[in-house]
């Protein structure tokens, strides 16, 4: 995938070139990590550094490069054109993008990412009294190897919750939240 993104990048800049008569110097690197920023587009003194997530980019393949590339290469032309006098997400720079893409753009259409979150600290268990139990990693991995712990207050042994904690929906400009509807 990293080969097909360098592709990519390489027919971006043609595209820049014709439409907006840029000659852009970009480098890629795969070094984002982690929930927070799922790409990013920076100025170096000598042109532009785009960085992506590796894990998305091999999970997603063509669907986050369509996304996440051309919206930071968006970024890039943006910078080289009107440098930092326009709003990263103005109309500009949405003029930029739906130019590059060929259609107008529209952020309800971004597909949304799901990260696996690495390295838990804290493992939940519940008991008979259905109290939480927040749980190291040292007494979880003993539970897996067979000790029991019980809760003080019902002595009810411990088991673990298994919820879809681990994982986590995120999309690139809104966040999406549960909802809790009431009757
Ligand atoms: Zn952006
Ligand atoms: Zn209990």
């Amino acid at each position: 995938m990293r080969q097909k993104s360098k592709e990519r990048l390489d027919a971006l800049l043609k595209k820049a070139d014709n439409l907006f008569g840029v000659n852009l110097k970009i480098d890629l690197t795969y070094d984002l990590k982690g929930s927070c920023t799922i790409g990013q587009c920076r100025k170096t003194p000598n042109g532009y550094t785009i960085r992506l997530h590796e894990e998305l980019l091999y999970k997603y393949g063509f669907i986050y490069l369509n996304d996440v590339l051309n919206h930071e290469f968006a970024h890039a032309i943006q910078m080289e054109i009107y440098k930092y006098k326009t709003k990263p997400h103005g109309k500009e720079w949405k003029n930029i993008l739906s130019k590059l893409e060929n259609t107008q753009y529209n952020p309800k259409l971004r597909p949304k990412y799901e990260i696996i979150k690495k390295s838990k600290s804290t493992y939940n268990y519940k008991c008979n009294c259905n109290q939480i139990h927040k749980l190291s990693k040292t007494r979880h991995n003993r539970i897996q190897k067979g000790t029991k712990y019980i809760c003080k207050k019902c002595k009810g042994f411990l088991t673990e919750i298994f919820a879809s904690k681990n994982t986590l929906f995120i999309s690139y400009l809104s966040f999406s939240f549960l909802h809790h509807t009431t009757a």
